[in-house]
C-alpha cells in the first residue's frame, strides 16, 4: 500500500518546486479546491462505508442462518476469508473517513498546508495527491 502511494506525490512535489509563488501560501482558489476535494472524497467514502456496512450485515445474517462451521468445512473457510476481507475493507474505509474528517478540520483551522511535525509548508500538489496528509514529504518519511 505504501509503495503504491509513494510515487505520485514524489512526482507532484517535483512540479510544485518549479512554482516559487506557492511558498506564499495557498490562494483562495487553492483553498476552495482543497475543500471540494475533501468533500468529494468524504461523500464517496461515506457511500463506501454505507455499502460495506450493508454487505457486512448481510454476511453476518447469512452466517448465523447457515450455521457454517468455519473451522472444519472447506466452504466455511472461504466464507471466513471473505468475511475477514470485508471486515478489513470496512475498517479501512472508516479509518479513511476519519482521516478526511481530520483533514477538513485542519482546513477550517487554516493548518491544512502546515506540516504537523516540523511546521513547514506542505506543497499544494502533495495535498492534491494525498488530501489527508498532515506532513511534508521530509517528515512523512520519518518514523513517529
Ligand atoms: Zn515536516
Amino acid at each position: 500500500m505504501a509503495c503504491r502511494n509513494s510515487a505520485p506525490w514524489r512526482l507532484a512535489s517535483a512540479l510544485v518546486e518549479k512554482r516559487p509563488e506557492n511558498a506564499e501560501g495557498p490562494s483562495p482558489e487553492e483553498r476552495r479546491e482543497a475543500a471540494e476535494r475533501i468533500d468529494e472524497a468524504r461523500a464517496g467514502n461515506e457511500r463506501l462505508v454505507a455499502s460495506l456496512t450493508r454487505l457486512w450485515d448481510g454476511v453476518v445474517e447469512a452466517s448465523t442462518q447457515a450455521n457454517i462451521d468455519d473451522e472444519h468445512d472447506p466452504e466455511g473457510a472461504t466464507v471466513a476469508f471473505e468475511r475477514a476481507q470485508l471486515r478489513d475493507a470496512l475498517k479501512q474505509a472508516r479509518s479513511d473517513l476519519e482521516d478526511l474528517g481530520r483533514a477538513a478540520e485542519r482546513l477550517r483551522a487554516g493548518e491544512y498546508w502546515v506540516c504537523e511535525r516540523c511546521g513547514g509548508s506542505i506543497p499544494g500538489a502533495r495535498l492534491a495527491a494525498r488530501p489527508t496528509t498532515a506532513r511534508c514529504i521530509d517528515c512523512a518519511g520519518k518514523p513517529l
